[in-house]
């Protein structure tokens, strides 16, 4: 047998349960493992993972492995845009991104001199994309055939070069299967692991809300990075076909927005407290400042008063100045609003 202390892996690590545990058998093995965390624009966490530390790095210490950060450009939101696969029940084109993400495992795997790869995955665990030809068919399209170890599912499965040539013991591997994950919330006990994300993982583009509003943007010709992040707080109008309105719905979004704004974005505020914060986005007419207002104030403490006005700070130029807008019309508000 391969001396153990030779043999690196690359394994997909999400903060997950399933894949902290199969870092933890390769780790328990004896191989050097390389966690590898792709971060896309598209996860709840996205903003926290730039800041400072999070989950990952406590598993990866508790655990004993090394940890990379990878965050996808503009190719993934390609991929997420025009998926070959298809999508899920949402936005979420799982088969695409799974491909995509294995490929970058396999270029860090050259890179890093390592053997193999491994996951988290478990065989019909989602019904739709870990049934057994489809586990086959993304190891192939992802140029990793022989190299991608499920050690979690791996007995239910054809040996992997890894365990062929023994640089693994498939012995000590696992045979789990299907929905039911209990044997994993099992395990992770008896091995010390008390810490891990919730079987979702935190992927917004399974959600219906942040879907409908990812495929607004996608359908008026927009997909930068910036525009995704803003899409994760507020309430969203679509005021002309390149032109957005996001109203903060708490101090917090207030917040976000506020750090997201453009140079080029209006920032509007109703007068008299408690308002939103809003920014208008993309091209403006001065009937859709007008509308902004309307529906800034709609949502601010001076609601019901008609002579409340409604502060706007033009990014570019620098120009301050004060609307009183109309009363917004009930049915032209819900038009408007993208949900
Ligand atoms: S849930 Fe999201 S991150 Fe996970 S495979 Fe599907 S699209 Fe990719």
């Amino acid at each position: 047998m391969t001396e153990k202390k030779n043999i690196k892996s690359i394994g997909l690590v999400s903060g997950g349960l399933d894949s902290v545990l199969a870092a933890k058998l390769m780790v328990d093995q004896g191989i050097h493992v390389i966690g590898l965390h792709i971060i896309t624009p598209f996860m709840g966490s996205y903003s926290e993972e730039r800041a400072g530390e999070t989950l990952i790095d406590r598993q990866a210490r508790a655990v004993g492995f090394d940890l990379r950060r990878l965050y996808p450009g503009e190719e993934y939101i390609e991929i997420i845009k025009n998926p070959r696969w298809g999508y899920g029940s949402c936005m979420n084109p799982c088969i695409d991104c799974h491909i995509y993400f294995l490929q970058r495992a396999k270029e860090v795997m050259e890179e890093e001199g390592a053997q193999f790869v491994f996951t988290g995955e478990v065989l019909e665990q989602r019904p739709k994309s870990q049934k057994r030809n489809l586990l086959r068919m993304v190891e192939k399209r992802s140029g990793l055939e022989g190299y991608l170890l499920r050690p979690l599912t791996a007995h239910r499965l054809e040996p992997t070069i890894p365990e062929k040539l023994e640089w693994v013991e498939r012995e000590r591997l696992l045979n789990l299967a299907g929905r039911n994950r209990k044997p994993q919330i099992a395990l992770a006990e008896k091995l010390g692991i008390r810490e891990y994300q919730t079987p979702a993982g935190g992927c917004l583009l399974t959600e219906p809300n942040f879907s409908r509003r990812l495929k607004d943007l996608f359908d008026h010709g927009v997909w930068d990075i910036d525009s995704i992040q803003m899409l994760k707080v507020g309430r969203h109008f679509r005021l002309g076909p390149h032109t957005k309105l996001v109203t903060g719905r708490n101090e917090n979004d207030n917040c976000v927005l506020a750090n997201l704004a453009l140079e080029t974005d209006a920032l509007l505020e109703a007068e008299g407290g408690g308002s939103p914060l809003s920014i208008l986005r993309g091209e403006t007419t001065e009937e859709m400042i007008r509308l902004a207002a309307a529906i800034t104030r709609r949502f601010s403490r001076a609601k019901g008063e008609p002579t409340a006005v409604v502060r706007i700070h033009i990014g570019r130029s620098g120009e301050t100045r004060e609307i009183l807008p109309d009363m917004i019309d009930e049915t032209v508000f819900e038009q408007l609003r993208v949900v």
